[in-house]
């Protein structure tokens, strides 16, 4: 089956009737041009079936998309509709001053084996700033930028996911990067990929991610952990509580301004071979999730993905029928 429409303030909408509806009335008050990165289906993604947000997504939803129409939650999907637009802004600034160059949002490919033979794992990446060449190596460190409606105080690490996805890509930068680069004229890529190069890039025999980062980007402060050091930054605003005249105590912040320092942990990076096992094991429940239905998500991952889930419905109905727990998809049987 296939999206069938969008769910919005009007309910359930064909998708024809929405494109009637986006150029007139549109009671959401979203622009056309929103409404459109929200409903296009993403062409970068074509011709990718195994990558870290279908490993780490919900195999269950996965399958229920394919047997059912569903509808596109419009409002549940701004803040990915946010992202996809900043990546884009992202995806074109140059390389920085002091590397050989960056190579922004490429979608690479690695063959990975699986007890169903080989498969194919991809990932977009949005940064890989090419840093150096030495023994015939090339050092390359790589970003993936988040973004958030806020970053509280209380985030000394990055979350759990976002730790395993940019591993993942250390994985596959680490196994394809080169040939990408030694094809760069003549491979075919998607349509964002940038090379940008301050200088041709020395013969090298193969690729070394030297570190790796996840970096959240919020509406007024960035936080970034980094796998080679401990970063410190600013937390809480000072201030002490006096009384005013209006007899109330009242919070002032000190004069001049003092924060509390924050310390980051560093990003872990895993042996590349304890995530290609990961890789695999992933890929191979997600290729037992078709013929195995997969069960509920619990606990996190539910909290997580359950909320906006386009066929939540659908998944309470069939778990009620086969005996599970449905509280946290919100659903009672
Ligand atoms: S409601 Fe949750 S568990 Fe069910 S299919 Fe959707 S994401 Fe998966």
């Amino acid at each position: 089956m296939s999206i069938a429409g969008v769910s919005c303030i009007l309910g359930e909408v064909s998708m024809p009737d929405h494109l009637k509806c986006m150029l007139a009335e549109a009671p959401c008050g979203i622009s056309p041009s929103v409404l459109e990165v929200i409903t296009r289906p993403n062409l970068e993604r074509e011709g990718v079936v195994f990558s870290p947000s279908s490993i780490q997504g919900c195999h269950r939803q996965f399958v229920l998309k394919g047997r059912h129409e569903w509808y596109i939650p419009v409002d549940k999907a701004w803040p990915s509709a946010r992202g996809t637009i900043f990546h884009h802004g992202m995806g074109k600034l140059p390389a920085p001053e002091g590397t050989i160059g960056v190579i922004r949002e490429l979608r690479m490919f690695a063959a990975i084996d699986t007890e169903f033979g080989e498969q194919q794992f991809s990932g977009q990446i949005d940064e890989i700033l090419l840093m150096r060449v030495e023994d015939d190596v090339l050092h390359v460190r790589i970003t993936d930028w988040k973004t958030k409606s806020d970053i509280p105080h209380s985030m000394i690490e990055p979350e759990r996911r976002h730790l395993y996805q940019i591993n993942y890509y250390a994985w596959l930068v680490t196994e394809a990067l080169r040939h990408y680069l030694d094809n760069w004229d003549t491979i075919e890529r998607n349509p964002s990929s940038l090379l940008s190069l301050r200088q041709a890039i020395p013969e090298f025999k193969s690729v070394r991610v030297e570190e790796i980062s996840v970096s959240y980007l919020a509406g007024n402060k960035i936080r970034t952990f980094v796998s080679s050091r401990l970063l410190s930054v600013r937390g809480k605003m000072k201030g002490e509580s006096s009384l005013g005249r209006d007899g109330q105590m009242h919070w002032h912040k000190y004069v001049p301004e003092e924060y509390e320092a924050l310390e980051l942990m560093p990003i872990h990076m895993f042996q590349l071979s304890y995530i290609e096992g990961l890789l695999r094991s992933g890929i191979e429940a997600q290729i037992k999730a078709q013929t195995e239905i997969a069960a509920p998500l619990v606990g996190d991952d539910a909290q997580l993905m359950c909320g906006g889930c386009p066929v939540r419905m659908r998944c309470i109905e069939l778990g009620c029928n086969q005996g599970y727990d449905m509280s946290a998809q919100r659903g009672a049987c």
